[in-house]
C-alpha cells in the first residue's frame, strides 16, 4: 500500500474543528538540515498526529514520528544503526502570544501569517533535537573498549621530543 504523503501547512484551529486525524509520511529528501545532522537515513518519516480541542477549548495536536538513521560512533569511528520515536504535543501561538500561559503539557509552536503550522519543519526539528548530542554505540557493541581509549590518549604524549633534545639538535646543525 502506498503511503499518503502529509502537507506540509496545515490549519490547526480548522484540523481541530473537524478533529482532524493524519496518518502519513513526509520525505526526508525534504528536510535538508536533518540530512545534514545524521550519516543517511529512511527514506520517509512516518507520521500520526491528531488535531484537537481541549476542555479550555484550547487548540493542539499530538501525535508521533517515527524513522531510521545511521550515526557515527564518536568513540570508534564506526557507523550504527540509531531509531527515532517521538511524541510530541503542540500548541499553536501567534507571534510571542500568551506562551507563559500555556499549560505545561503543551510545547507552544508558531503559526504564519495564514495561520497555519509547518509541521514538516515542526517535524524536522523534533528529529535534530532527539539526536544524542554525542553519537555513541552502547557500550557492548562499541568496537573500542575502555582501556583502548585510555590507551590512545595516552600515545601522542610520549611520542613528543624533550625541547632540550631539540635545541641539542639545533645548535649542531648550525655549527
Ligand atoms: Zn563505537
Amino acid at each position: 500500500m502506498d503511503k499518503v504523503k502529509l502537507p506540509q501547512l496545515i490549519d490547526p484551529l480548522k484540523s481541530a474543528m473537524k478533529r482532524s486525524t493524519y496518518v502519513g509520511v513526509y520525505s526526508t529528501s525534504l528536510m535538508e538540515r536533518f540530512v545534514d545532522s545524521v550519516l543517511s537515513c529512511n527514506e520517509l518519516v512516518n507520521v500520526d498526529v491528531k488535531f484537537l480541542k481541549d476542555a479550555q477549548s484550547l487548540t493542539y495536536f499530538q501525535g508521533t514520528a517515527q524513522t531510521q538513521a545511521n550515526l557515527l560512533c564518536q568513540r570508534c569511528n564506526h557507523e550504527f544503526s540509531h531509531s527515532i520515536n517521538l511524541e510530541f504535543c503542540f500548541s499553536p501561538v501567534q507571534g510571542t502570544e500568551i506562551e507563559e500561559e500555556l499549560p505545561e503539557a503543551y510545547e507552544p509552536v508558531e503559526v504564519n501569517d495564514h495561520g497555519e503550522v509547518d509541521l514538516r519543519q515542526v517535524i524536522e526539528d523534533e528529529l535534530i533535537l532527539s539526536l544524542p548530542i554525542v553519537a555513541l554505540h552502547a557500550e557492548e557493541n562499541c568496537n573500542v573498549g575502555p582501556d583502548d581509549m585510555t590507551f590512545g590518549i595516552i600515545e601522542p604524549e610520549q611520542e613528543r621530543k624533550n625541547p632540550f633534545e631539540v635545541l641539542k639538535e639545533l645548535k649542531r646543525d648550525l655549527e
